[in-house]
Formats: C-alpha cells, sequence, structure tokens
C-alpha cells in the first residue's frame, strides 16, 4: 500500500472562485458548496487515484445500485479557523474509523486510512479561504459513498464512489425544541442498520417525523423497536437526559449511532466531575421525573448544532414542560467543547488535527 497519498492526488483547480459570490453572513445550512470536491472511485477490486476537481454534476448509470438498493453511507464533519489563522478538524479518526464499520455493515469496501485523512488535508488546505474566523462559523464536511456499479440485480456493487464535499456553516440554531416519542415508528432495530450512517436511516425517518411536525413537533426521539419503552435518539442526534444533577445517555449499540459528539461531551463532563450513566433510560422514569420536578434538562448531541436543547416532550397525548434552568449543564458543556474546537481552550484530550499549508 502506498503509504502517502498527498503527492498522489491529481488536482484540478477552478480557473476563478465563487467565494466572492458568496453571503457569509446569511448562510442557509449545507446548501452552498465550496469550487472543488474529492473523488475517489473503487473498481477492480481497488481503488484508483483519487481527485480533486471542480464541484459539479457528474454522470451516473440509471441502473447504479445506489438509485435502487440504497447502498450509500456518509459522515459530517468540520473544520474551524483558529485566532492564529490555523484550520483545524475534530477528531477525524473517529469519523474515519465510523464510515468503515458503516461501510462493513452496508457490504460496501473500506477506505484506506490514509486516502481519507489526505483528501481531507488536501482539499481542506485547497478550499481554507472558506473557513471563517470567529466563534459560529465553520466548513462543514461531508464525506460520503455510494454504490454506483449498474445492474437491476439486488447484489452488492463492484464499483463505488468516494467523494468529499465542503459546506460553509454558521452556527446552528434551531430555537426551542419540542419532541414527540415514538410509540409506533422505530429509527433502528437489532440486526438493521441502526449504527451505520446509512442513507437509508434519514429517508426512514422522513415519513415519521413530517407527522410529528404536523402536531407541532420538530423532531421525533426514537425509542427501542421492540418495547418502545427506552429512550435512545432524538431525531438525527444522540439524545442526554439531566435528572436532578446527572447526565444519562443511551449506551451505544446495534441501534445507536456512536456520535463523536456524544462520546466528547461525555469525556468532558467526567474530566470536569459531572455525573455521567451510560444506560438505558425508560420513558416511565423521564416521565415521572419530569412530574416531581427532579428532571432539569434533555438535549440532543450532534455535529451540526453541537447541543441541541429540547424544551418539552409529549408522550401519549400528554405534553410535559422541562423547566428553563439557570445554569445548564447542556451549554455548559457546549461552550467547552466548542473552545476546544476553536482553540481557545486547552486540548487536554489532543482532539484537534491541523490542516497543514
Ligand atoms: C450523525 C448522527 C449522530 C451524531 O453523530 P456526531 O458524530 O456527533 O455528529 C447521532 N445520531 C444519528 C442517528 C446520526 O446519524
Amino acid at each position: 500500500m502506498r503509504d502517502n497519498f498527498n503527492n498522489e492526488i491529481d488536482i484540478v483547480t477552478v480557473s476563478s472562485s465563487k467565494i466572492d459570490s458568496v453571503d457569509f453572513d446569511n448562510l442557509p445550512f449545507g446548501s452552498i458548496f465550496t469550487d472543488h470536491m474529492f473523488v475517489c472511485d473503487f473498481r477492480d477490486g481497488q481503488w484508483q487515484k483519487p481527485q480533486i476537481k471542480p464541484y459539479e454534476p457528474f454522470m451516473i448509470d440509471p441502473s447504479a445500485k445506489v438509485f435502487h438498493y440504497g447502498q450509500a453511507i456518509f459522515e459530517g464533519m468540520k473544520a474551524y479557523r483558529d485566532e492564529h489563522d490555523d484550520v483545524w478538524l475534530f477528531r477525524p479518526d473517529q469519523n474515519i474509523h465510523r464510515l468503515n464499520k458503516s461501510a462493513a455493515r452496508m457490504a460496501m469496501p473500506e477506505i484506506p486510512e490514509e486516502i481519507f485523512m489526505a483528501g481531507l488535508q488536501k482539499l481542506i488546505d485547497l478550499e481554507r479561504n472558506w473557513v471563517k474566523k470567529g466563534l459560529g462559523n465553520s466548513l462543514y464536511i461531508r464525506p460520503f459513498m455510494i454504490a454506483i456499479g449498474s445492474g437491476v440485480i439486488a447484489a452488492p456493487s463492484t464499483q463505488y464512489r468516494f467523494m468529499i464535499i465542503l459546506s460553509p456553516a454558521k452556527s446552528y440554531y434551531s430555537g426551542e425544541v419540542k419532541v414527540l416519542i415514538a410509540d409506533h415508528y422505530s429509527r433502528a432495530a437489532n440486526g438493521g442498520i441502526g449504527a451505520a450512517k446509512a442513507a437509508g436511516n434519514y429517508s426512514a425517518q422522513f415519513y415519521p417525523t413530517k407527522l410529528a411536525n404536523e402536531k407541532g413537533f420538530q423532531q421525533v426521539i426514537w425509542t427501542d423497536d421492540a418495547t418502545h419503552t427506552k429512550l435512545e435518539e432524538a431525531g438525527t442526534m444522540n439524545v442526554f437526559f439531566r435528572i436532578n444533577d446527572t447526565l444519562y445517555t443511551a449506551p451505544t449499540s446495534e441501534r445507536i449511532l456512536d456520535g463523536v459528539t456524544r462520546k466528547s461531551l461525555i469525556a468532558i463532563a467526567k474530566r470536569d466531575g459531572i455525573q455521567v450513566e451510560e444506560r438505558s433510560v425508560l420513558v416511565s422514569e423521564l416521565v415521572e421525573a419530569a412530574k416531581n420536578g427532579s428532571l432539569k434538562e434533555i438535549f440532543g448531541a450532534g455535529t451540526a448544532a453541537v447541543v441541541n436543547p429540547i424544551c418539552g416532550f409529549s408522550y401519549e397525548d400528554v405534553y410535559y414542560e422541562v423547566p428553563k434552568q439557570e445554569h445548564s449543564i447542556a451549554l455548559d458543556l457546549k461552550e467547552k467543547l466548542t473552545k476546544i474546537q476553536y482553540r481557545m481552550a486547552d486540548d487536554t484530550f489532543g482532539w484537534m488535527v491541523k490542516i497543514e499549508g
């Protein structure tokens, strides 16, 4: 295996950047992309020479497996610019490991870590002007892999395309989030693909989430598929509950995505003496805690928003409000994590990886 792909990426750059036409003060999340993209194809049993080229649409055969059988996985991560104008990634090792775990589950080929890392380094270095300074500004990174082999035969493809695209982002604030606790639909099941970051997990959520939206809730808190008694994730985020001064979050499993934000918040909480328990929380416990006043906070955790406070939940047509806290552990942890990401606090865990110029 070649040990340094950095020098082996074919690079074709745009003749002029579109950056000056972008209004960085009004960025809709995830719909503007930078000038270039990273592409690496898999065929004949191996990964081909990677390329960086202008961001543009491409052609795939209408019978490509991704369209018919949904072999598609992705990652979500961010790059940040610090006070000294250096650009940093947050725990990219976690993303490549998870991507390859997703790939294995979807019968897709694993990507060599050096292709992934060299692609990120080179592409983000080329696009570093798109990473703006200041808390809240970031570059959202979307690595993904699709099956591009043709043929409507229900078997894994022999050809794949791995790509990285980049989208400038502002801090993501979703407002007050009310959630509905799922009592019928499920996001994931034992033996299923819930632990993979697979595209199909998202499409499966759209309909139940739409039903929840129609009832005035922004998100669904997913429960275990077998009994609907255990709280698992909030929308596409991991979920934490604060009861008195202890944080609870479900252990990762076949049904629960192993979130980088989740594990990082747990690490910071433990470092700072906040009690965290990784165990299943029952819906009945949550309702009880809401009734007796010990429920202090609920929040989602994920790369896009870091922490997304939840202000109330509905279960069996009863709405329970989460009382406003003077001192929010959720917002405290969010600030601590964000400061590490923007290099405003010591990176005591060694999580940050610099983009080399
Ligand atoms: C991506 C994702 C998360 C959050 O993962 P992060 O690595 O923290 O961004 C949580 N749950 C689901 C279902 C996800 O797809």
